[in-house]
């Protein structure tokens, strides 16, 4: 018997109206279902573990938004009314920025490269420097990361002077998101963007075999060069059922052989785009759960499915940095169901997932502890507290001798010395495993996409949560169009070998 687990909106995916939506479960999965006046019951499935989907609920965290929102609107607009308005519940995390649409790939499933657009969609210089500064001008917490996309963002001459940029508008993290074709061609590149500040390659890597990346060569040149460099990558790859998701634990172990340059993979299950058959989809869809099971199948049960957490799992940390220095801090508030994470240890040995070093459960609550202590003690007793709580930490962890010259200093090092640049060299040691499903409109959940805290910067002076932008009403169109000039020549497509 189909049961209603919660409420929420969603838009019918023939015309976008918004609708009221149940989420139901039903045969062990959870569904989202509405009803268009117009168009009829539209039933997806939205998570297929209802068990998990109710464990990653108990980790909902809704935030407070921004103190200086773009525009005032009613809540029944939304998602129509982006820029960041004042129903939005997060602030930014991660900016994005398109820097071209035009491309040096013709990837069959793209709609939104220049040579199916039919137009160029290139921001200026000046006005990519206008939109870093509209994410760092965000309060109460200025935007901390921002991702260049594209399009191939690097067919752009001034890459190089734009992250430089970034970095002196004191973004901490300036990420690149990139085919790899041109950083598999020019060392120069890789190492000028190196020095203009650049913190991690996002690379496009859907698969180990030709089959499943037909730019495996390229990508494997670009990890080089990268090493060379010491520039971080991660790993993204686009899962798509039937087609690469058998790839998975081999993508994870490509990544373990090559943990020095490589920080970690974030898979990104496949969100349709443009109209598809109910059965189509049910084909490719892959959820969340699906992804975590197919991760603990092909690493052997390293990588176990329940290892895995939800985004805003880590909100103890955030509320203990408020709690230790009394100022608003970055707070990881997106949506429970939007993604998930785990960390595995590479040792000569093989990969250790941290579960199997660290209580997680108890860690969490050791921090929460630490930080209600440091609320009610003010200032005097911070240090003496810090000193307690990491005791506390301690006694979280599971495997002393194997993190008492890694993890367990690092913790040290952070909490007591507030030593954050040691939590960079948690990396060196770790791979990050991790999830994000963006939406599309056949599972949209507005819910979700209030608390997106990945957001686009654009010309017009707006900043968009990622899941409109690119879904829902799809603001990308509209502002492209706005900002588009004629193609005045045709970009040419690379050679992959
Ligand atoms: S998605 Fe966020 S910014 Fe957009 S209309 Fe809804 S609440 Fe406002
Ligand atoms: S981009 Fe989409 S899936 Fe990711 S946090 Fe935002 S709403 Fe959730």
């Amino acid at each position: 018997m189909p049961m209603i687990i919660k409420t929420t909106k969603s838009l019918c995916p023939v015309c976008g109206k918004v609708l009221p939506a149940d989420i139901i479960e039903e045969d062990g999965a959870i569904w989202i279902v509405r009803n268009c006046p117009e168009h009829g019951t539209q039933k997806y499935l939205y998570w297929s573990d209802a068990e998990m989907f109710k464990q990653f609920e108990e980790f909902e965290g809704i935030g407070g938004g921004v103190e200086n929102p773009q525009r005032f609107a009613d809540e029944s607009e939304c998602p129509y009314a982006c820029g960041l308005c004042n129903n939005h519940k997060s602030s930014t995390l991660l900016g994005n920025i398109d820097l071209t649409n035009r491309c040096n790939l013709d990837c069959e499933f793209c709609f939104a490269n220049a040579r199916a657009c039919g137009y160029i969609y290139e921001p200026s210089f000046e006005e990519i420097i206008d939109m870093l500064k509209m994410l760092r001008n965000e309060r109460p917490v200025p935007c901390p990361a921002i991702q260049f996309s594209g399009g191939e963002p690097t067919l752009r001459d001034d890459l190089v002077e734009i992250v430089q940029a970034a970095h002196d508008l004191e973004f901490s993290q300036i990420q690149l998101a990139t085919n790899g074709i041109k950083l598999a061609a020019s060392k120069d590149l890789v190492c000028g963007l190196r020095d203009a500040g650049l913190s991690t390659v996002y690379l496009h890597f859907d698969g180990t075999t030709k089959e499943t990346n037909r730019l495996i060569n390229i990508s494997k040149r670009v990890v080089a060069n990268c090493r060379e460099f010491g520039v971080g990558i991660m790993l993204v790859p686009t899962i798509i059922n039937g087609v690469n998701d058998h790839d998975v634990g081999n993508i994870i172990k490509y990544a373990a052989d090559n943990v020095d340059t490589i920080r970690g993979v974030n898979f990104q299950p496949v969100a349709f785009t443009g109209a598809m058959s109910a059965d189509q989809i049910a084909q490719k869809r892959v959820t969340i759960p699906d992804l975590l099971q197919r991760i603990e199948e092909q690493t052997d049960g390293i990588l176990k499915k329940k290892y895995f957490y939800p985004v805003p799992c880590v909100l103890p940390l955030t509320h203990l940095a408020e709690a230790y220095t009394g100022e608003p801090q970055v707070a990881f508030t997106v949506h429970q169901h939007c993604g998930a994470a785990t960390y595995g240890f590479v040792t000569e040995k093989g990969m250790k997932p941290i579960n199997e070093l660290v209580d997680v459960d108890a860690f969490f609550a050791a921090v929460d502890e630490m930080s209600e202590r440091l609320s009610k003690g003010g200032t005097i007793n911070k240090y003496k507290t810090l000193i307690e709580g990491v005791r506390d930490i301690n006694r979280s962890v599971k495997n002393k001798n194997e993190l008492n010259t890694s993890l367990w200093k690092i913790l040290k090092d952070t909490l007591i010395k507030q030593d954050f640049e040691s939590l960079a060299e948690f990396h060196w040691n770790a791979l990050f495993v991790g999830t994000m499903h963006f939406m599309d409109n056949f599972n949209y959940d507005v819910q979700r996409v209030q608390r997106c805290c990945i957001h686009y910067a654009t010309p017009d002076g707006r900043i968009i949560p990622f899941c409109t932008y690119n879904s829902g009403p799809v603001f990308r169109e509209q502002v492209w169009k706005k900002y588009s000039k004629p193609m005045d020549h045709q970009e040419e497509i690379a050679n992959l070998d």
